[in-house]
């Protein structure tokens, strides 16, 4: 590389884009062997992690800006997920060569959203190789009150955050070359729902991310908890994009097959429903309720039959 990599490391990473004013419970952050952290008092820790390959969880023409976003973005979904708060990030970077333009964009899409979420990039691991950005996240949550996906319990309502299906719409745009909408958008910058899965705290009964398609990760939390999920079609909250597609089969298979959209799906008790549509309105989310927890097993949407159960890796054949 060109660019050592202290320089890399130093003008990129550990640079004042990625300074937190307050970086919570950072002792020792990036330039020793090991980062140094202290959770608040009394909270448990909330870690997961998650890699993008180019080409496998990214389009391998997406924006180096658009990368580094999506490459934490889907780790804080992860821990929105658990109603975790998310504290610190730890970046290993594998690159095919150091491309300044490429880190820098990079860097610029990664420190964005970092800051959006307060959350402190406090060490990584930096190699050459084909391209590939794994996150590790990390975060806090007060001892039993993590979002868990095997909480549901027969009789609880099942909701989802925004209009899943949108990301899957703006992907096949994007593939397509032709014309974009505000779909495209949604695919290419994921938002978290960080909030959300604070303000469920206590309420929601479960909870997932819906990076697979929504039938796929309602099934997670039906196995689970060892519930059944019943889907209602026409309960499906469908964005103007999705509306404006003239097959409605083929909008209710993105709603519910689509993956990419980083929203909510979780299952709460009917009685705090009032409260959930509450959370949902101050943030300004939509949080529609889409069916119901029953007892026995498995998923289902009546009226729809599923083309393919979401996206999976190492899919036999
Ligand atoms: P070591 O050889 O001890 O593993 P490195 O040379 O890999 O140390 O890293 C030096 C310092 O830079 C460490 O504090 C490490 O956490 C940090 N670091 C390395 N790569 C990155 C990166 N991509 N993003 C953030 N911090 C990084
Ligand atoms: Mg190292």
């Amino acid at each position: 590389m060109a660019l050592s990599e202290f320089e890399l490391i130093a003008r990129y990473f550990d640079s004042p884009d990625f300074a937190l004013p307050e970086a919570e419970g950072v002792l020792l952050g990036i330039g020793d062997d090991a980062a140094i952290l202290r959770l608040p008092p009394g909270e448990d820790l909330a870690v997961s992690i998650d890699t993008l390959v180019a080409g496998v969880h990214f389009p391998a023409d997406s924006s180096p800006e658009q990368i580094g976003h999506r490459a934490l973005a889907v780790n804080l979904s992860d821990l929105a997920a658990m109603g975790a708060r998310p504290l610190w990030f730890t970046l290993a970077l594998t690159l095919p060569e150091a491309d300044e333009a490429w880190l820098a964009g990079f860097s610029r899409g990664l420190a964005a959203l970092a800051r959006r979420h307060h959350v402190a990039l406090v060490g990584g691991d930096t190699t050459r190789g084909p391209l590939s950005i794994t996150i590790q996240v990390h975060g806090c949550v007060p001892p039993g009150l993590a979002l868990r996906r095997d909480g549901a319990r027969a009789g609880d309502d099942v909701w989802v955050s925004g209009h899943p299906g949108t990301a899957a719409l703006g992907l096949r745009q994007l593939l397509a070359g032709g014309a974009r909408d505000e779909a495209a958008r949604v695919f290419a910058e994921p938002a978290p729902r960080v909030a959300l899965g604070l303000a469920l705290r206590g309420l929601a009964s479960a909870a997932i991310d819906v990076s697979d398609g929504l039938l796929a990760d309602a099934g997670h939390i039906a196995a689970r908890s060892a519930v059944a999920i019943a889907l209602e079609r026409e309960r499906l909250p469908f964005s103007p994009q999705l509306n404006s597609l003239a097959d409605r089969d083929d909008a209710c298979a993105l709603a519910l097959g689509g993956g990419d959209d980083y929203e909510l799906c979780f299952t709460a008790p009917p009685r705090h429903g009032a409260a959930i549509a509450g959370a949902a309105a101050d943030l300004g989310l939509a949080c529609t309720r889409i069916g119901r927890v029953l007892a026995g097993q498995g998923v289902e949407c009546a009226g729809f039959v599923p083309r393919a159960g979401g996206y999976q890796h190492f899919r036999g054949g």
